[in-house]
């Protein structure tokens, strides 16, 4: 049985294609402990994104990169659950896991970038989504949270007012939140890497060097 107190600190869970995760992900996940005050921050790669193309990157070799990108900060967590299930990685099943975990009391909160925010309304299930989560959206450079429309709707009803009301309820409400923004994107770097040149300090040593080492993003399929 899953023990939980009022006191337990809210978990986040920062899911991605992480294609391959850079200092845009890695700054945003160490603010957002910071802010929310999380116990622990779990950066869940998508094994098969159901709403994008495949990547060419197994996702085995992303997670890897997760996994050293984080090594050493005891907050943030590389969690593989999606990569040990078949199918589509649809969050809401990430989610249902994660609530039986943690408990019916735990605050936890599914991060989204503003971009990915957007497309929300063809998520598996995005309705129930609250039903087990809060949802938090960062904002991310040259992207905007919609005026209008049923997502812009769904945020005004859901609406907390700052980032102490995560801890009050385990799910249900929306947070929009500002963080440090880094113009950097996985895309860039897959662009720079087939360039051949150098995306140094866009995403940790390590990373660089597993890219390297196992000669990722080198043919345009990556
Ligand atoms: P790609 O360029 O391949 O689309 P990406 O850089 O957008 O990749 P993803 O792995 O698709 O990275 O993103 C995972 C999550 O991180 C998404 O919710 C996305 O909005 C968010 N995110 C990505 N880059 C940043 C950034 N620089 N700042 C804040 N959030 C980001």
């Amino acid at each position: 049985m899953t023990v939980t107190t009022p006191t337990d600190r809210p978990i986040a869970i920062f899911g991605g294609t992480f294609n391959p995760i850079h200092h845009g992900h890695l700054r945003s996940a160490i603010e957002l402990v910071e802010l929310l005050g999380l116990e622990r921050l779990h950066l869940m790669p998508s094994a098969l994104p159901p709403h994008r193309e495949a990547p060419g990157c197994p996702a085995e070799r992303r997670a890897d990169m997760v996994a050293l990108a984080v090594a050493g900060e005891s907050h943030l967590v590389c969690d593989r659950r999606e990569l040990a299930r078949s199918g589509p990685s649809w969050s809401i099943d990430s989610l249902v896991e994660l609530r039986a975990e943690y408990g019916a009391a735990r605050s936890l909160c599914l991060v989204m970038g503003c971009d990915a925010v957007l497309g929300l309304e063809s998520w598996h299930r995005w309705q129930e989504l609250l039903d087990f989560a809060h949802i938090v959206v960062i904002a991310r450079p040259g992207w905007q949270f919609p005026e209008s429309g049923t997502i812009a709707d769904w945020q005004r009803q859901h609406r907390l007012a700052d980032a102490a009301s995560l801890g009050q309820a385990p799910a249900g409400g929306v947070l929009l939140l500002e963080l440090r923004q880094l113009a950097i994107s996985s895309t860039e770097i897959r662009d720079l890497r087939r360039a051949g040149r150098s995306s140094r300090y866009l995403l940790p040593d390590p990373v660089l060097d597993y890219i390297e080492k196992f000669q990722l993003y080198t043919d345009a399929d990556h």
